[in-house]
């Protein structure tokens, strides 16, 4: 089976240098913020163009911190897009602030900043775009859109680490952005982790206080903050990943150059394609079609694994039926939700398994 993740087929010198990074913790007996944790904070914000990065316990808490550092919570509004991971809006709600849900462009599945500009109140106070799949947009533009409207822009980046748009890495259009580092992601712990970053010294020392219970010194709390420290361990073996990922982010690139030049049927359509400016990272590569349980199944009967992100929009998940959202509707969220499907696209996949992904789609019949 040709599976949609592929820590199976990592190189044997990641896992030892993943080994090496274990024991390296293990003997240091220093297992909470230590030279690990600050180590990969450097190189990860060297590698976001950014000047700090501060490690936290996963995606999600990156968000909460994220707005609490800026001040957003009770009272606040955030518009964000119907189609992403659940946690681009748990965790405006986990910081007290309201989300307001907008649409999406059916081309590229980003947020549609027209249907934004329907959702902005007087109370909006940020507008948190997702780079989903790996691709970066128009960020320059939603610079303006929030320079504009008075509001902060905050990137999730969960899905996006290297990705780049006109000589930016992700995260460093916004003054702070989150990351998430859960296992499937194209930087990935063994567990759960996440990161903030930012280039502002303040918001870099607030995230700071907040992940650590609001402590700005040892048994002094400024703030209620949380405890969503970053492990040493987590951050040792990041660390180990990380000097991959170029490589890794590379072959994702390459595959992916493989599916838009040769899949060719047209009960299959792609997302377009990243502009000049941009280096999509690909964390999905992600086709549409009207029959798309028929696409995986034909998939599955020739070998290989597909998934769906997302199959519901936010705005119909049980726990979100409530949520304030574009007064235009939803609708191509709810279109591309239907629609959409992701076809293996990792650094372990082989040439020979992406010429069977493509000859797989050609005799695909809906
Ligand atoms: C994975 C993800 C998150 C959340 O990350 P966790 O580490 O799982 O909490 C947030 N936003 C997006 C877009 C994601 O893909």
């Amino acid at each position: 089976m040709i599976s949609v993740v592929g820590f199976a087929e990592e190189p044997a010198e990641l896992r030892d240098s993943m080994r090496a990074a274990f024991d390296r913790v293990m003997d240091s007996h220093h297992y909470i913020l230590g030279p690990e944790v600050a180590a990969f904070e450097d190189e990860f914000a060297a590698a976001s163009d950014v000047a700090h990065a501060i490690g936290v316990a996963n995606g999600l808490d990156a968000i909460e911190i994220s707005l609490r550092a800026l001040g957003i919570g009770p009272g606040d509004e955030v518009v964000t897009t119907a189609m992403t991971a659940f946690a681009s809006v748990l965790g405006i709600v986990r910081a007290g602030a309201t989300p307001v849900l907008a649409d999406i462009d059916p081309d590229t599945a980003l947020l549609d900043p027209e249907s934004v500009a329907r959702c902005l109140s007087p109370r909006t106070r940020a507008v948190l775009p997702v780079h989903l799949y790996g691709q970066m947009r128009n960020l320059d533009q939603w610079r303006a859109f929030a320079d504009e409207h008075g509001v902060a822009l905050i990137e999730d980046c969960a899905q996006a680490h290297l990705a780049r748009e006109s000589g930016g890495a992700a995260g460093s259009f916004s003054p702070i952005a989150a990351f998430s580092f859960y296992p499937t992601k194209n930087l990935g712990a063994i567990g759960d982790a996440g990161a903030v970053v930012t280039s502002d010294p303040e918001l870099a020392g607030t995230a700071k206080q907040l992940r650590n219970y609001g402590q700005a010194g040892q048994y002094e709390h400024v703030s209620l903050g949380l405890n969503s420290r970053l492990d040493e361990l987590q951050a040792a073996l990041l660390r180990a990943r990380l000097a991959w990922l170029p490589e890794f982010t590379a072959r994702r690139q390459a595959i992916a150059d493989r599916y838009r030049a040769e899949i060719s049927n047209a009960a299959i359509r792609l997302l377009a394609a990243p502009t000049e400016a941009s280096a999509h990272v690909y964390h999905q590569f992600v086709v549409l079609s009207d029959d798309r349980y028929a696409l995986a199944n034909h998939l599955r009967d020739n070998g290989i694994g597909s998934l769906v992100h997302y199959p519901i929009p936010l705005h119909q998940q049980p726990a979100c039926l409530d949520i304030a959202r574009d007064p235009a509707g939803l609708t191509r969220a709810e279109r591309h939700a239907v629609t959409c499907l992701s076809l293996p696209c990792h650094p372990g996949l082989s040439d020979a398994d992406v010429t069977a992904v493509i000859e797989a789609t050609a005799s695909f019949r809906p």
